[in-house]
């Protein structure tokens, strides 16, 4: 096997950074449009919402920040003790041997000794807990002799050692967090360190989702000859399940040009973000595309990528419309690499990127050069450390057991014909298609 790094690299996807596979003539001359070039013009074609809203910092997961955060103090806003051990002054550390020291008080976290440590005295000193003006020193528990108030300190300890100071994780007056980002755990607990009970963020979106067909069947119902159920709405459920959002399950639409006109009107009425799936494929004998054009300013796009061909994308009135292709793992794959990016983007996420790593095949992966191939696999490391990828076995976009079985999507540029065993790819872990 080869020596080949493993880089894990994450790359921002927005208007301007945004490369897969390249944007090949080919499939512009044969009028596909590259995944590259539709992420851009969805991403150019969403303005992002800017309804704020105050939320208590405790109910803040999710959002995205609609202000830039300045500490209002010096975070640690005192000197402190990093270590628990004995807090004496840098002037009495011994040059040689030890010496005795005289134990004057304590100084608990959250209870400081405000008395005065002289020459030769100490002070019992917890982590966190602050220092006296005339200590600057710690010497740690474990470094010490004790016997009744008596501390033997010996040589070897450096001046100022185990203290943390004012302002030395952030500065009073410091940008802490910039609009735009994404408030997860980290952020939570920044902005709580800072104060703050409340914060100002970018509502939540609303985003209502439904399925058409006369083929679907809702489950828990009987399946007549030429039916199926309809998985793509809980698969579409469980991916906006991550999201900080607004979720509206429209159901099931039958195909009759009433109901699916008042359907696509009342969630237009009700949401930022509309996504269906199936029924935008070109020659398709259904009234979706019909009541789209009547409705709204749609692009019906065939994309250069597979699985995921047909996607339809534009505006039912204010709301953001994604038509989804109709098979589920073609609903999956379009909905991480144009969906996900899209509602990021509407939220006014400005940090939002998807993780790309670089793996080993173990086996080949098979394909036709033409268009950028998203197929199932499952990455692990070998005996050397590597990272290694090999597939799920069948790649039809109609196979969703493919979907469960694997942990990433190997990325095969549309360039690209077969790949043989041993060399080495990009892939995409799921878990970082949050
Ligand atoms: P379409 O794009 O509507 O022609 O659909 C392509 C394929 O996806 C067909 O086999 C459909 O039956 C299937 N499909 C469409 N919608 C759903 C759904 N909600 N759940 C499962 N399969 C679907
Ligand atoms: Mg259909």
């Amino acid at each position: 096997m080869k020596e080949i790094p493993v880089s894990i690299t994450p790359k921002p996807i927005t208007s301007i950074n945004v490369k897969q596979g390249g944007c090949d003539e080919k499939s512009l001359l044969s009028g596909l449009l590259t995944l590259e070039q539709a992420r851009t013009k969805m991403l150019e074609s969403i303005t992002p919402i800017t309804e704020t809203v105050n939320v208590a910092t405790m109910e803040s997961y999710g959002y995205v920040l609609a202000e830039d955060i300045h500490s209002p103090v010096d975070v640690p806003n005192y000197k402190n003790s990093a270590m628990d051990g004995y807090a004496i002054k840098a002037s009495d550390i011994p040059k040689t041997g030890s010496k005795p020291f005289k134990l004057v008080g304590t100084s608990w976290a959250g209870k400081p000794f405000d008395g005065k440590v002289n020459s030769n005295e100490c002070i019992r000193i917890m982590t966190g807990a602050k220092l006296s003006d005339d200590t600057d020193t710690v010497i740690m528990q474990e470094h010490i002799e004790k016997e009744a108030d008596n501390i033997t300190i010996s040589t070897g300890h450096k001046a100022e050692q185990n203290v943390r100071y004012a302002g030395e994780d952030i500065k009073k007056g410091a940008l802490v967090l910039s609009r735009g980002k994404l408030i997860k755990a980290a952020e939570m607990g920044l902005i709580a360190s800072l104060g703050f009970a409340k914060v100002k963020v970018v509502r939540k979106l609303k985003i209502s989702f439904f399925s058409t067909g006369d083929e679907l069947r809702g489950v828990g119902e009987t399946l007549e000859d030429g039916q199926i159920f309809d998985s793509n709405r809980y698969t579409i459920f469980g991916m906006l399940q991550k999201l900080n959002v607004q979720i509206n399950d429209m159901g099931v639409i039958p195909d009759d040009r009433e109901k699916i006109e008042t359907a696509f009107l009342t969630a237009a009425d009700q949401s930022d973000v509309i996504i269906t799936s199936g029924g935008v494929s070109v020659g398709d004998a259904d009234y979706v595309k019909e009541t789209l054009e009547k409705l709204g300013q749609i692009n019906f796009w065939k994309l250069a990528m597979k699985p995921g061909k047909p996607l339809a994308f534009g505006k039912v009135k204010e709301a953001i419309f994604l038509g989804l292709p109709g098979n589920p793992v073609s609903v999956m794959a379009t909905y991480y690499q144009l969906g996900l990016p899209a509602i990021q983007h509407l939220s006014g996420n400005q940090n939002y990127t998807q993780v790309i790593a670089k793996a080993l095949t173990t086996e080949p992966f098979y394909k036709r050069p033409g268009r950028l191939d998203f197929q199932r696999a499952i990455f692990s490391y070998d005996n050397n450390g590597e990272l290694v990828v090999k597939g799920v076995g069948m790649q039809a976009s109609h196979i969703l057991s493919g979907m469960s079985l694997a942990n990433c999507f190997a990325i095969i540029p549309a360039e690209s014909g077969t790949v043989n065993a041993g060399e080495t790819i990009e892939i995409q872990p799921f878990d970082g298609l949050s």
